[in-house]
């Protein structure tokens, strides 16, 4: 069988590639879909093990940095666009640990370009690489202000950092290479298959096994979230409606403290099981280093020029994801 587009989508085991997969897979059946992921500790393949019987889709394990392996794909597929998910994601590890970062998400994000510029030399207009970026590039906002797409860069972590300088990469080689490319930065997302290192899984876990809930400083953080399907539901817009050489910012207006995210959390798990007091389960700890104190998106371009807005509330999206954490924890 013949398909229209063959997507390479890397990180398709992680978070939110998870999802992606799931629905381009689903949904257009006339796409083939190649999921590379290496399967780091942050995976969770069991969540799309049930892909593996359609028509439309390939699981290959492998690293966007052996250049051997991207090779092979390109040769074994006409692959016409790549989705760009595969990441270190956590930022508590990338001040631990800087170089594991600086591989995957840098020189990973150049051996996929570079096997564009190796594949794609008849350049098409169908032709896409879509990098899917973070909020934190921006660095941190104070008490006020939004960031935009012409926001300057300012990251803080080695996180942030080496997912600027992917971003950076995949513009140089647009203008450089003539490679058709879109970036979007979408805030904090949260929702079902989020390792349980992040904060809203994490809260979730401690809560149910009677832990003691670390936050941050004095829990005043504050980030702005997006449930995840509200993001996949963005990623499919733009892939198909973006302009080429264009950023969108991804968010869904939910702006809120680390402390008062925690406390929801406590009071919509104790009216769930019965349970009571969750909130005394919470304690302060020694605040991260270079920890950002404010993000929060202005979607207004996404929004106008594609059409897109979000379907979740954060009361419901938090409720999906804490009923799906109870089952599956
Ligand atoms: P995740 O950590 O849950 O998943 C990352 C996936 O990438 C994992 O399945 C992992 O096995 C895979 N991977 C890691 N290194 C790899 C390598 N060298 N080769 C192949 N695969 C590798 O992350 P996530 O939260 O799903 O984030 C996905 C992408 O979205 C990342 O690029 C991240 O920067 C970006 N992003 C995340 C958020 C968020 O809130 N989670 C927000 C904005 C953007």
């Amino acid at each position: 069988m013949v398909f229209d587009k063959y997507i390479l989508i890397t990180g398709g085991a992680g978070f939110i590639g998870s999802h992606l997969v799931r629905s381009f897979v689903s949904n257009y059946r006339n796409y083939f879909i190649i999921n590379l992921d290496k399967l780091t500790y942050a995976s969770n393949i069991g969540v799309i093990q049930d892909l593996e019987k359609k028509p439309n889709y390939s699981f290959i394990q492998g690293d966007i940095c052996d250049v051997k392996l991207i090779n092979s794909l390109f040769e074994k597929f006409p692959i016409n666009a790549i989705i760009h998910l595969a990441a270190e994601s956590h930022v508590d590890n990338s001040i631990k640990n800087p170089l594991t970062f600086i591989n995957t998400n840098i020189l990973g994000t150049v051996n996929l370009l570079e096997a564009t510029r190796k594949y794609w030399v008849k350049k098409s207009k169908n032709n896409l690489f879509y990098n899917i970026s973070t909020d934190e590039v921006y660095g941190s906002l104070g008490k006020k202000g939004f960031f935009t797409e012409k926001s300057s860069y300012s990251p803080n972590s080695p996180y942030s950092a080496s997912k600027a300088s992917a971003d950076h990469f995949v513009r140089a080689y647009g203008k450089t290479y003539n490679l058709n490319f879109i970036i979007s930065n979408c805030s904090n997302n949260y929702g079902p298959h989020q390792h349980q290192e992040k904060l809203i899984p994490m809260t979730i876990k401690n809560i149910k096994e009677k832990k003691q809930i670390p936050i941050y400083g004095k829990g005043d953080s504050v980030r702005d979230w997006i449930f995840v399907l509200d993001h996949i539901n963005a990623i499919d817009i733009i892939f198909h409606n973006g302009q080429h050489g264009e950023t969108y910012n991804i968010g869904a207006n939910n702006e809120l403290e680390n402390i008062n995210l925690v406390e929801e959390i406590c009071e919509l798990i104790d009216k769930k099981t019965g349970t009571s007091n969750s909130k005394d389960l919470i304690s302060f700890v020694t605040d991260r280093p270079g920890h950002d104190m404010r993000y929060a998106i202005d979607s207004n371009k996404i929004m106008s020029q594609l059409n897109w807005k979000p379907k979740y509330s954060m009361q419901k999206g938090l409720e999906l994801t804490i009923d799906w954490y109870l089952q599956n924890l």
